[in-house]
């Protein structure tokens, strides 16, 4: 296959091609191997390349192919980002400190699909530790947008979106604790879900926040997204917060209207500092809902502006306590060049973080200190409350609501990395629905500028189908997802 023909390949159309037996998956994953080799030097996506893993995974695919038994991941070549557990394979979370970790075990995301047949081609760069918005905190190297490579791809799964927009695989598993799966989609023009907090299995998950965190796909589109849910969703006996729920067939929801349903566009998403693009793009997304037979209604959820303060306050402490486990004795980076055991745990956490994990541990520790406890963390958790009520409430006379995923298209590589609060400010409107545990997805919502600008659904708790539902509708009637960066 030729890597033009592959660049641009769903899920769903590999499918077809793979059971027709018009390719293999031999053939596929060497065409992705192919893209990679031409076009990775430029956007830097991926921090491993597995290719010959993934040529002896596409061997058995083909194999179970001919047998009649392929699932709907079957042969499809994939990336992983690089904090989800891959055994025998690094898993470095772009860190010093786990650079040279190989796991024992397998996610449990990770085997889902391994199970299904995935091919992985490899693992995807992204802020040290899943912390950042551009990708640039990688302690290894930066990731370049594909619509312009003097651009951020977005972040923390700067990696998997990138790879996903170029065409070097066909979809990606990313993570996302504030935004980081929304937020890169958004910036790279393709689709990405985080689902509801417990759907997915979070076992095998290097940990960041872990009342926040979740594993979610990067796709060229919402029927893939949809697949892609079917297979990675479900209880896990190894995740204390995987919700115990049969899971319908995602599929099944993708139809292509929207009558009867009601959707709220909350004023105070119009946030200050918006550009101008992004705000037409969004308005002329909730024109196109009203189109398919929506009723848009504005709303309003006062809260949201406290959303950043409440994240930075318990996503670090949460931080300060899951990175406390590196210590150079267990695993990963151990300084050689100590005198004592507190020499050498200060060394090993001295060279092992990076400056914005380091940040984020100091900010942590200092909303978790006595004295602060109350005054930070516990109000900050008074908040989170307030926030997921106000949703609740809204939920009850809504089905979804709607926004912009980002205030800005891809911005230069460089010009926030100097100043941290712009940097978070990324994530205004995403971090409400992990905040909240609901569920949201960003699809392809226009143009600015020759950027991609991502349009934002949220819905209540466990209703995936309608996130699915409306997604796929507008996707139908637009055809932002087809475009395609040129490299
Ligand atoms: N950008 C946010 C942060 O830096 C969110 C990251 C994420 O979702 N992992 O924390």
């Amino acid at each position: 296959m030729e890597t033009s023909e592959f660049n641009g390949l769903t899920i769903h159309g590999a499918r077809e091609l793979l059971d027709r037996g018009e390719v293999s998956s031999v053939e596929l994953t060497q065409a992705a191997l192919d893209r990679v080799g031409q076009v990775d030097g430029r956007v830097k996506a991926f921090v491993t390349v597995t290719g010959e893993f993934a040529l002896a995974q596409a061997k058995r695919a083909d194999e179970r192919i001919a047998e009649g038994n392929a699932g709907p991941l079957t042969g499809v070549p994939m990336q992983l980002k690089d904090n989800m557990s891959t055994k025998g394979i690094a898993t470095t979370c772009s860190s010093r400190m786990l650079e040279n970790y190989v796991p024992p075990y397998d996610a449990t995301i990770t085997r889902k699909v391994f199970d299904e047949g995935a091919v992985l081609v490899g693992k995807g760069n992204l802020d040290e530790f899943a912390m950042g918005s551009s990708t640039e905190n990688s302690a290894f190297f930066q990731t370049h947008n594909p619509w312009d490579l003097e651009r951020v791809p977005g972040g923390s799964s700067g990696g998997p979106a990138s790879a996903v927009a170029a065409g070097e695989c066909v979809y990606a598993l990313g993570s996302d604790t504030g935004g980081s799966i929304r937020q890169p989609a958004s910036l790279c023009g393709i689709v990405g879900m985080k689902p509801t907090y417990g759907l997915v299995s979070r076992y095998g998950l290097v940990a960041f926040a872990s009342s926040l965190d979740q594993i979610g796909p990067l796709t060229k589109d919402v029927e893939d997204c949809a697949i892609v849910l079917n297979a990675i969703a479900g209880h896990d006996p190894n995740d204390s917060t995987s919700i115990n729920i049969d899971t319908p067939d995602y599929t099944k929801a993708l139809v292509p209207d929207l009558n009867g349903l009601r959707i709220g566009v909350p004023k105070e998403y119009f946030v200050d500092g918006m550009e101008p693009g992004v705000e037409q793009a969004t308005r002329k997304a909730i024109d196109v809902l009203q189109g398919l037979g929506a009723d848009i209604v504005e709303t309003s959820l006062p809260h949201t502006p406290y959303s950043l303060a409440v994240y930075y306050i318990l996503a670090p402490s949460e931080a300060s306590a899951n990175l406390a486990r590196y210590d150079g004795v267990k695993y990963g980076y151990s300084a050689q060049d100590a005198d004592s055991m507190w020499d050498a745990l200060e060394k090993t956490r001295q060279h092992g973080f990076g400056p914005e994990v380091k940040r984020r541990m100091m900010l942590g520790t200092y909303a978790l200190s006595a004295g602060y406890y109350d005054a930070y963390y516990k109000k900050a958790q008074q908040v989170r409350t307030l926030i997921r009520q106000e949703f609740e409430t809204v939920f009850q006379e809504l089905d979804a609501v709607v926004m912009a995923t980002s205030p800005s298209v891809a911005f230069k590589l460089g010009e926030k990395m100097d100043d941290p609060v712009q940097m978070y400010l990324n994530d205004i409107l995403t971090m409400p629905a992990n905040i909240a545990g609901i569920p949201g997805i960003s699809v392809q919502g226009g143009m600015s500028d020759g950027l991609p600008v991502g349009f934002q659904i949220m819905t209540k708790p466990l209703n995936e189908e309608t996130l699915l539902r409306i997604a796929y509708a507008y996707e139908q009637a637009t055809d932002w997802h087809a475009m395609r960066p040129e490299l």
